[in-house]
């Protein structure tokens, strides 16, 4: 289907085409310089310490898990409302994920109440997700997790660029991790990134990366090494030198293009203001940027999801919507009703999570949305619901 709106778009120029072209005539094509300097880059970004380019953030998400030692017999929280690939990393170490509710329809992160209710002796870390691009509660989550003792992971997927209280997303916990898959706010189709402050995690993500290996190809072909050991079980979960290219302009193009969503978030959201859908983050934004200092508050804006009102059919809704050429999607169908994770349903459910995934639907949203499409979409939204 060709769609007057689809619900994403790359801004892809030919200074992405300049940068990929720059590696293959390099003719060298992983862990090289281009990596290096990505790396440096995406951790100065974001004030972070340290950087690792992986191949995605699910990996991240997995290294993350094995780097903190999680595994069996732990428990980790995470939110249902998420992408399912942060629950997987969890289930890959052979550790429980316990999920806990979001806070409501005005803002759809985990609720810090809900961790402490599901905090047992078993637990060992928290995973929170930072839906949309919207920052999590987390002086409220790190201060649980300091009393508890507990190590806190951020899927920062949805968060390149985002701040709060002048830290970036990502650098929070003890491992932040970042997605660049085709549709996020940093794309270079598949790959990703972890941050940490910590200097033994930085040395335990780069051995898992790469085999567990104590020397790297790019170091024996600088000729500072010769041989290698192999120090722990590792995996491949590198990058190559294209994608960390595309990575680098992406990234440079990364704090206009996030702005350019918050003018179309706000946009949208007055013009929907009246309408009867509950605009989930707008309420908080409006107050957090009023009293702002810089980077107290500042969203990725990745996705732009409403609430139908209580009664309305959402598959009428979306198809009223699809006439029209414009594309929504739902964020998401939460993870603990899976067929395969259902046995991991915490038994009362989760009912703020199950009522809000039921009304959700996912506006498009993406910085080189010309206004015409901003105004489609707009109206077609008014006169779906009427
Ligand atoms: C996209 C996404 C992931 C997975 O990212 P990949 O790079 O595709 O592996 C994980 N968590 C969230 C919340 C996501 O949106």
């Amino acid at each position: 289907m060709e769609w007057n709106v689809p619900l994403a778009d790359l801004d892809y120029g030919p200074e992405e085409e300049e940068a990929a072209l720059r590696v293959l005539r390099s003719k060298w094509l992983t862990m090289g310089a281009e990596s290096q300097a990505f790396e440096q880059e995406f951790a100065a970004h974001h004030n972070a310490a340290y950087a690792l380019a992986v191949s995605n953030a699910t990996q991240a998400l997995h290294l993350a898990c094995l780097a903190l030692e999680i595994g069996p017999g732990d428990e980790v929280i995470v939110p249902s409302l998420s992408f399912v690939a942060t629950t997987n990393a969890v289930l890959y170490t052979g550790a429980t994920p316990v999920f806990a509710d979001v806070i409501g329809p005005q803002e759809l992160t985990i609720d810090p109440r809900e961790i402490e209710a599901r905090l047992t002796p078993r637990t060992k870390a928290i995973i929170v997700m930072h839906y949309g691009g919207y920052p999590c509660h987390m002086p409220e989550i790190m201060a649980i997790a300091e009393k508890h003792g507990l190590q806190v992971i951020e899927d920062a997927a949805h968060s390149p660029g985002a701040w709060l209280a002048g830290k970036a997303l990502g650098t929070w916990g003890a491992i932040g991790c970042f997605s660049f898959f085709s549709n996020k706010n940093l794309s270079t189709g598949e790959g990703g990134m972890l941050l940490t402050g910590r200097a033994d995690l930085a040395d335990k993500l780069r051995l898992l990366r790469s085999h567990g290996m104590t020397s790297l190809t790019w170091d024996r072909h600088k000729g500072h090494a010769y041989s290698y050991d192999v120090v722990t079980l590792g995996y491949n979960d590198r990058i190559d030198e294209i994608h960390s290219a595309l990575g680098r302009v992406q990234l440079a193009k990364l704090a206009h293009n996030n702005a350019r969503r918050a003018a179309i978030t706000r946009q949208v959201w007055q013009a929907l203001a009246s309408t009867g859908l509950a605009l989930p983050f707008q309420a908080v934004s409006e107050a957090q940027t009023q009293t702002a200092a810089e980077r107290a508050y500042v969203s990725a804006h990745h996705l732009l999801p409403v609430l139908l009102p209580a009664g309305q059919d959402r598959m009428a809704f979306v198809e009223r919507v699809k006439a029209a050429g414009i594309q929504t999607s739902l964020h998401y169908p939460p993870s603990h009703t899976f067929t395969y994770h259902r046995r991991f349903a915490p038994a009362g459910g989760l009912p703020v999570t199950e009522a809000i995934a039921a009304r959700e639907v996912t506006l498009p949203l993406y910085p080189t949305m010309s206004q015409t499409q901003i105004d489609l979409v707009i109206e077609t939204v008014r006169q779906a619901l009427a």
